[in-house]
């Protein structure tokens, strides 16, 4: 998954959707590429479209 720097506000609000706790945000969100399944709910729930599928 890819995050969208530009549009990332930094909300924090995908956080608890993850499944695998592979995004933590420090400004921006950054995902985990070892812990992430690209199940793709955190993109589903971002508010501003910021994540997509790669
Ligand atoms: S929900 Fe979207 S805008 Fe908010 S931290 Fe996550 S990726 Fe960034
Ligand atoms: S795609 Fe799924 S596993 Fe990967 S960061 Fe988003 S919510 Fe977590």
């Amino acid at each position: 998954m890819l995050v969208h720097e530009e549009q990332c506000v930094g909300c924090g609000a995908c956080m608890p959707f993850c499944p695998k706790e592979a995004i933590s945000v420090y400004g921006i969100a950054e995902i985990d590429p070892e812990r992430c399944v690209n199940c793709g709910l955190c993109a589903a729930y971002c508010p501003n479209d910021a994540i997509e599928g790669d």
